[in-house]
């Protein structure tokens, strides 16, 4: 059915195009903009696997040619580094804009450089999607909605964030690629899509980055305690990554703009993922209390009727599930052997 769809829409895309008859690409030109990361890795796998031509503009600051060194040489794949906070030129029809550090870590390391890419780097790509007319989707985030309110999170809730604290530069910034997106739909009738993306897990998250799940899994395998932040009370909703693709290239092919949120509503406690971990890879796993992070929200879970009226769109994988598959890969990553493919 995906390469039915790549012809039908090839065909499309050849009369739009102004190509001769019989000259047809075989599916969509995509840029993945932080393709080389952990979500856009992922993606690129599906479209290339669709039939489209992928343009991965990244500047490797947390992504790694290691994501993507199983498709190296395909001739439908081309790698470009780049940093979007500087303009570019190319000729596409969807741009999926994912170049963005995500992990609280990477993007209070260097918080201007943050805002930089969501503000600069956002308008560039809109501005390269006014020109060719593309398609343009940005992937939000449930930060957006700050410390909510609100529980659990719907789409028309408009948030309770700290706009001068240290988180404000992933938040209030992924708020003005917001702000800019619709502004570029209203003004210039730009085609655009908004995915309000929910924690996500799976291989090929760097083992280093301080998020939740990819610190436990590595802790719990290479034999350190689990350092649970602050009364461990707090949740988060974790959806397995290759469900958070499956949202996208919906919400991308679909006809709505959104705000979609795309997560899976299972909501677990800091101390109930603990547990989870211990059960999958070490039930003799220590857990240590650590003082929390600064405007750290106290809860999080998607209302995701929208995205299952509009897209038809559910998550399929659980925590339990999908926990595995990342603890293969961690495992092969960190002790050594194969397992950066394993999709
Ligand atoms: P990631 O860090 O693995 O990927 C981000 C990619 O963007 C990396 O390859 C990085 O090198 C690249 N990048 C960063 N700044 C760039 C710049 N200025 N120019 C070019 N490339 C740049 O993170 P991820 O988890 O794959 O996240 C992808 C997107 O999804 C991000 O926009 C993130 O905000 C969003 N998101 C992710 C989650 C999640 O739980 N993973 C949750 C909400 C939103
Ligand atoms: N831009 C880009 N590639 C393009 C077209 C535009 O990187 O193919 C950048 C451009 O340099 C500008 C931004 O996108 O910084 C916004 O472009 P737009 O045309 O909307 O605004 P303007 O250039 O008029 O400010
Ligand atoms: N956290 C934790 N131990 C860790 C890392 C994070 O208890 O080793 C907590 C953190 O305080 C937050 C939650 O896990 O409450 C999710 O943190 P993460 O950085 O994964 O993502 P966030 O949703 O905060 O962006």
């Amino acid at each position: 059915a995906n390469a039915a769809l790549g012809a039908a829409v090839g065909e499309q895309e050849r009369r739009a195009a102004r190509l001769p008859l019989g000259v047809r690409r075989r599916g969509l030109r995509v840029v993945v903009t932080g393709g080389a990361g952990f979500v856009g890795s992922h993606l690129v796998d599906r479209l290339l696997e669709r039939g489209d031509s992928v343009m991965v503009v990244d500047n490797f600051f947390t992504g790694r040619k290691e994501n993507l060194a199983h498709q190296a040489g395909h001739p439908a794949l081309e790698v470009i580094r780049h940093d979007v906070v500087e303009p570019i030129l190319l000729e596409v029809d969807r741009i999926y804009h994912l170049a963005c550090p995500a992990s609280p870590v990477h993007y209070k390391h260097n918080p201007v450089k943050t805002i930089k890419t969501n503000v600069m780097g956002t308008l560039n790509m809109l501005g390269l999607a006014k020109r060719v007319g593309a398609r343009f989707l940005l992937t939000s985030t449930s930060e957006v909605y700050g410390d909510p309110l609100q529980h659990p999170q719907v789409e028309t809730y408009w948030g309770n964030v700290n706009p001068i604290g240290v988180r404000s530069c992933y938040d209030e910034g992924k708020r003005t690629a917001e702000t800019l997106t619709m502004d570029y739909h209203r003004a210039a009738n730009l085609e655009v899509r908004i995915a309000r993306i929910f924690n996500t897990f799976g291989p090929r998250m760097c083992i280093d980055d301080g998020r939740v799940v990819s610190n436990f899994v590595a802790q719990a395998l290479r034999k350190d305690p689990l350092t649970v932040y602050g009364d461990g009370k707090q949740t988060r909703s974790f959806q397995y990554v290759s469900d958070l693709v499956d949202g996208l290239m919906k919400l991308m092919e679909g006809e709505h703009v959104g705000p979609f949120n795309l997560g899976n509503p299972g909501e677990f406690t800091m101390l109930e993922l603990a547990k989870v971990v211990q059960e999958t890879i070490d039930r003799g796993a220590r857990i240590e209390f650590r003082p929390n992070t600064a405007d750290d929200p106290h809860k999080r879970k998607p209302d995701i009727t929208r995205a299952k009226q509009l897209l038809g769109w559910e998550p399929k994988v659980p925590l339990r599930e999908g926990l595995p598959l990342m603890v293969h890969d961690f495992r092969a990553r960190i002790f050594g052997g194969i397992g950066v493919g394993v999709g």
